[in-house]
């Protein structure tokens, strides 16, 4: 499958519901999105991405009366986006800060700091799970689970409280924040404190969604990184508003790069549909914490693995994690970026 940049948009497969379907990133093998619950693919076992036939412009973001949905937030880029509205809080339309003294400690221009932390449960998270809980209703599904460093649990829960759904939530004992264990509590979440790190939380969850027990909205889930993307679209508006024209480099944190893939999947779109040049997109910088450094190991010393780091340390507890087996970490970038 061509995931460079400046790929070209590809003609709707025989399976497609309504211009939307799944496609392997490895093998490309096809299918339909919302007829079985399927995490990877069939064929090869390879990561899944969601795919369109009309990918959006600038244009149709936000566009309508008011009556055909929001304005801000995820919602607004319902062009992108598999449905025209998800279960909603509502999340997304964080505010772009401007940081004048770190822009002169570091010697640059214009710099912003997008605060996630005001989505509703308190981080980026909660733009993926209002599609990932919308595509669990498409699918008929009762419950749903995580295995989660904190923040995916407490979106998890939250989401899952509104749209009237069992959450289920994996926690590594003793390693998060006690307050995403009190957020995942308080919205109702049933909470399983696993005596290992994240990667053996993801095994038991895996194996409890491989028996249709519950659907499973970790980050390989294809569906989280579309309402994640909306996070580019959003700096792009704002910054062309500001600017009046797009950023030079995005920084992202890297814990699975599940962001930074989105970011990059949402900017492949745009230049799809026209709306944006290939040169035009932002590069995507991705910074590790030292505890925690597995895919930057991998860049420095040139392998094409990425190593699981046993013990994975940082203060920065979202990203304390070694790469899982399965993962976003899989999909393109870090190195498909320009830059
Ligand atoms: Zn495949």
């Amino acid at each position: 499958m061509d995931l460079a940049i400046d790929a070209p948009a590809p003609a709707a497969p025989d399976c497609a519901d309504d211009g939307t379907w799944l496609a392997c990133i490895e093998c490309d093998e096809t299918f339909a999105p919302f007829e079985a619950v399927r995490y990877t693919c069939d064929e090869c076992d390879g990561l899944l991405e969601v795919r369109y036939d009309d990918p959006p412009t600038f244009d149709e973001f936000g566009s309508g009366a008011p009556s055909e949905g929001p304005d801000r937030g995820v919602w607004r880029y319902r062009e992108a986006l598999p449905f025209d509205l998800g279960v909603t809080l509502p999340e997304g339309d964080t505010p772009l800060h401007r940081v004048p003294r770190i822009e002169e400690a570091v010697g640059v221009d214009a710099l912003r700091i997008k605060h996630e932390g005001m989505n509703p449960t308190g981080s980026f998270k909660d733009r993926g799970m209002t599609v990932g809980v919308r595509v669990a209703k498409e699918l008929g599904v009762g419950a749903l689970a995580c295995a989660s460093t904190g923040n995916t649990s407490a979106a998890l829960a939250a989401y899952g409280g509104r749209g009237d759904m069992q959450t289920l939530v994996l926690l590594p004992a003793g390693k998060v924040a006690a307050g995403k264990v009190a957020q995942a509590s308080l919205h109702g979440a049933r909470i399983l404190e696993v005596d290992g790190n994240f990667d053996a939380c993801l095994d038991i969850v895996q194996e409890l969604a491989a028996r249709g027990e519950a659907y499973l909205l970790n980050s390989l889930n294809p569906f989280r990184l579309e309402g994640q993307k909306t996070i580019g679209f959003e700096i792009l508006e704002e910054c062309y508003a500001d600017y009046g024209g797009f950023p030079d480099r995005i920084v992202l944190p890297v814990g699975n790069a599940g962001n930074t893939s989105a970011l990059y999947k949402g900017f492949r779109e745009l230049v799809q549909s026209g709306a944006l040049d290939a040169d035009e997109v932002p590069k995507l910088t991705g910074v590790q914490a030292d505890g925690a450094a597995p895919m930057v190991e991998a860049i420095e010393e040139g392998n094409d693995e990425i190593r699981r780091w046993e013990e994975v340390e940082t203060r920065a507890t979202a990203i304390r994690i070694s790469p899982p087996r399965a993962s976003a970490s899989s999909r393109p970038p870090p190195r498909a970026s320009p830059g």
